[in-house]
């Protein structure tokens, strides 16, 4: 069995940075939190989490005075405020590319276009983009859903940073000829379409693809998502020890990829639980030979 594993995996560069940053700051500070689990994933959280860095629902559970920092998703303006207010030391690892779909939806506002965000409404990463364009714009999960929002004649689209290019794509196409201006922002991440298309390619060469990563990952969930488009039967883990020895069977080349959020050494222990029990199957088949 052959067990490829896609050269792009492991923490994207908002991520590494956003750990960097809580490295750091676990040891310079003892009332220390996150708002909001400092990445989406729990393995990592945890560890994080016994180093000292507490997860904050936001940022009315910090306490006055103490040290919050915003994750790679970035959060709305009034998070600064309230901390400003109430002495709380920020640290911002907003990573610099969800600043900048930020800054592209208030600038838009600010011209009078109506704002749609390309996104998940739960996440917190377009709820930030929302809260940074005065509250004005409105997240459209697809090209299928925009037909809810009443339009008016200036329309400005951005997107998610970990949206798919295709949804992006098909969205525009089908505003087009509902307005009579569209500004288009592709805000789409280069990591993330680089994961996304490298995931795609190693899908379509393969049996059967394993996706790791949180549950709770968006960029994740949008691999599983692409590599399941592909037509290849795709699970999606949090861990190795999930893999169950009958997916495996008859299979003679395997994928491995992981999202953003998910620690390289994840990925290889994926693989290395792959060749485990390929070797054991191995082992099987061979006693049973005569
Ligand atoms: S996926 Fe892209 S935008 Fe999101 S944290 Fe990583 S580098 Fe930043």
């Amino acid at each position: 069995m052959a067990v490829k594993v896609v050269e792009q995996a492991g923490f994207c560069f908002g991520v590494r940075r956003a750990m960097q940053l809580a490295q750091q700051a676990i040891v310079q500070h003892d009332r220390l939190y996150s708002l909001g689990p400092l990445i989406h994933n729990r393995q990592v959280v945890d560890s994080l989490a016994k180093d000292g860095l507490r997860v904050a629902a936001d940022i009315g559970a910090v306490p006055d005075g103490g040290v919050a920092m915003v994750r790679a998703h970035g959060a709305g303006p009034e998070v600064y405020r309230q901390a400003q207010a109430r002495g709380i030391q920020i640290i911002d690892a907003t990573c610099p590319f969800v600043a900048r779909v930020q800054r592209e939806a208030a600038a838009f506002a600010q011209q009078g276009y109506q704002v749609l965000v390309l996104g998940e409404p739960d996440h917190p990463e377009p709820r930030a983009i929302v809260a940074h364009s005065g509250g004005q714009a409105t997240i459209v999960e697809s090209a299928h859903n925009w037909a809810e929002v009443e339009l008016g004649p200036k329309v400005a689209v951005v997107a998610q940073t970990t949206q798919r290019l295709d949804n992006l794509q098909d969205l525009v196409a089908a505003l087009l000829p509902a307005v009579s201006e569209l500004r288009v922002a592709n805000t789409i991440c280069e990591a993330t379409t680089k994961r996304q298309q490298a995931s795609l390619a190693l899908a379509r060469e393969v049996d059967v693809m394993i996706v790791v990563g949180g549950y709770h990952s968006a960029n994740t969930r949008r691999l599983a998502e692409i590599c399941h488009d592909s037509g290849t039967l795709t699970y999606h883990v949090e861990t190795a020890d999930e893999i169950e020895p009958t997916w495996l069977a008859g299979v003679q080349n395997i994928g491995v990829t992981g999202g953003a959020s998910t620690p390289q050494q994840a990925t290889q222990q994926v693989a290395k639980r792959i060749r485990e029990i390929a070797e054991s199957e191995q082992e099987d088949y061979d006693d049973h030979q005569f």
